[in-house]
């Protein structure tokens, strides 16, 4: 059977081979497989013009710590080609908390969640100015990157879609 790519995920990370195991075994392999499924990894560093691939960078306005620079973040978002129905997430620590609802909500109304893996202290906050963005977090404690969060909400969404349950 020829099935129509329901939903795509794209991914931003610093750390593009976290995922390919997860990604790669059971439902959401099986989900790909049936094109019900589509995930894109984007490397940021691809995106950074200077010849060390620097992606960190110090707040923008101070603060402590490094932040994912904004200049690479934005060329990579903008370089994602968007479909209709799309949304793009924010994984942060201080963001609304993602639950079974908004799965649900999510796998209906989008037809591709373009998903930010923050690093070091997070992200340069300007990159919200830009574009329009939600914060996510998956609950109250700090992990290191939105790697992990990512892997979990991509699984919640995806379950949630018509076909990838059998
Ligand atoms: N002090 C920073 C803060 O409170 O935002 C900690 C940043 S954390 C070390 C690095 C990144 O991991 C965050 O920018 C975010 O993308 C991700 N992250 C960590 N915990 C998370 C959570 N519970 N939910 C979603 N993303 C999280």
């Amino acid at each position: 059977m020829i099935y129509i790519v329901n939903m795509r995920f794209d991914i931003i990370t610093i750390f593009p081979d976290m995922f390919d195991s997860y990604f790669n075994e059971s439902i959401i392999k099986h989900a790909r497989e049936k094109r019900l499924v589509d995930i894109c990894i984007h490397d940021l560093r691809m995106f950074a013009r200077d010849k060390h691939k620097k992606v960190d960078d110090r707040p923008f306005g101070g603060g402590p710590g490094m932040v994912l620079k904004i200049e690479p973040l934005a060329r990579t978002i903008t370089a994602i080609p968007k479909k209709k129905k799309y949304m793009i997430v924010l994984c942060s620590v201080a963001g609304k908390q993602f639950d079974a609802s908004e799965a649900v909500i999510w796998a209906k109304k989008y037809d591709q969640i373009i998903m930010i893996a923050g690093r070091y202290e997070g992200v340069d906050e300007r990159i919200k100015k830009i574009f329009k963005m939600q914060e996510v977090s998956i609950g109250p404690y700090v992990l290191t990157g939105g790697e992990l969060p990512i892997m979990v909400i991509i699984d919640t969404v995806a379950r949630h879609i018509a076909g990838v349950l059998g």
